[in-house]
């Protein structure tokens, strides 16, 4: 059996190594320390925001962001039914209840035109959303032109963790909104092994967020509790991980983007099939790729692509499962017109890692070169 490739693996090497055992020998062991301090800095930097939070991860950015807006137990949160379960999970830790919208048809992301309409519907029943959380789709950045005009005075936390170093009209994603998230697990953009940031311009939600983060421990030497906290934080280890991974971010992308390019070759001349998230390619930080089968058009399904690429030790997955049809949200409130559902049935995410070798990357063109050639 050939090895495994994976959809998206970690990509660290000698600059990772050198910058962790930098910090082990520095001795800041303990949860925080300089390297947080300045990771925290250059994010800001990078994507434009005045404060980074660096956290444990981005469910904890997403569950802190809420709470710094304000959400509280009851209230209503308005999200994307096309996300990852962390978005919606976050929302349900601040005791909130989440709202699913539907997708855009081009990018999957969360449709104006339906939250427009969901916002209507509050309204005439004499309510209102606590906040909004639009999802930057597997690293394309959601349209903040249409969405944030209809937000209307509602919070919008903007979750692009999936979207570091992508783009929407110049802007860098994690700018947008009131606040928002990214994400260094291991199988984002670049990772800390595991972590998250928290932006804003908002100093008050950014010093809440820090204190709520490290126990909600009042400045008395005995520790002085008024509020429930939560250990929230980055480790100072895995910040200085975060910083050489960050130095790199830009070759990364470049990599996937160029992965994207050879994609978009491969299945140009291939009927019924469309490289997912439109055509934006510069803009987005190309995370994952993933592909549309009109099976009805190609003569097979993505599944069928997918049993034959896992034949081969070749990973690939289908879109994320929207919300609104799994099990532990049967019960929540939505407004759906069927298009992420039609897209989770028809999509695959092939491997998009920016460490995969050259070697790798012709396996899979020539195992789904191999597949197209039996089928056509
Ligand atoms: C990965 C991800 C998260 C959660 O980030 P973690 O760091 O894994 O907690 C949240 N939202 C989306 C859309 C994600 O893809």
């Amino acid at each position: 059996m050939p090895d495994q490739i994976y959809m998206s693996a970690p990509d660290v090497g000698e600059l990772e190594e050198a910058f962790l055992l930098d910090a082990l020998r520095s001795g800041w062991i303990a949860p925080l320390g300089p390297d947080v301090d300045a990771f925290e800095s250059e994010i800001a930097a990078r994507v434009g925001t005045e404060h980074a939070v660096a956290l444990s991860s981005g469910t904890a950015a997403l569950h802190l962001g809420l709470l710094g807006l304000g959400v509280k137990p009851g209230d209503i949160v308005i999200t994307a039914s096309m996300t990852f379960a962390a978005t919606a999970n976050a929302i349900v830790y601040a005791g909130a209840e989440p709202f699913f919208i539907d997708s855009d048809a081009e990018t999957g992301n969360i449709s104006p035109a339906l939250l427009a309409e969901a916002l209507v519907q509050l309204a005439r029943e004499g309510r209102r959303a606590a906040a909004l959380v639009p999802v930057d789709l597997l690293g394309k950045a959601a349209d903040y032109t249409a969405l944030l005009p209809l937000a209307d005075g509602v919070p919008v936390l903007s979750d692009a963790a999936e979207a570091f170093g992508a783009y929407h009209q110049g802007q860098p994603a994690g700018s947008f909104g009131d606040a928002s998230v990214l994400s260094f697990n291991g199988n984002k953009i670049m990772t800390t092994s595991g972590g998250g940031m928290l932006l804003t311009d908002d100093a008050e939600l950014a010093r809440r967020a820090r204190y709520l983060a490290t126990q909600a421990r009042q400045p008395a030497v005995h520790y002085e509790h008024v509020d429930i906290g939560y250990n929230y934080r980055m480790s100072n280890l895995l910040a200085a991980l975060g910083r050489a991974q960050l130095r790199r971010l830009d070759d990364m992308i470049a990599r996937r983007r160029a992965l994207r390019a050879r994609y978009r070759e491969l299945f140009a001349t291939v009927p019924g099939v469309e490289i997912f998230g439109g055509r934006n390619d510069e803009a987005d930080n190309c995370w994952l790729t993933s592909i549309t089968v009109d099976e009805s058009v190609a003569g097979w399904s993505a599944a069928e692509l997918g049993e034959h690429l896992r034949g081969l030790a070749i990973e690939s997955r289908p879109l994320w499962k929207p919300m609104h049809l799994q099990p532990v949200f049967a019960e929540a409130r939505s407004l759906v017109d069927g298009t992420a559902e039609h897209l989770f049935r028809t999509g695959i995410t092939l491997p998009s890692g920016s460490a995969l070798g050259l070697e790798q990357i012709d396996r899979t063109i020539d195992a789904i070169s191999g597949f197209l050639g039996a089928r056509a």
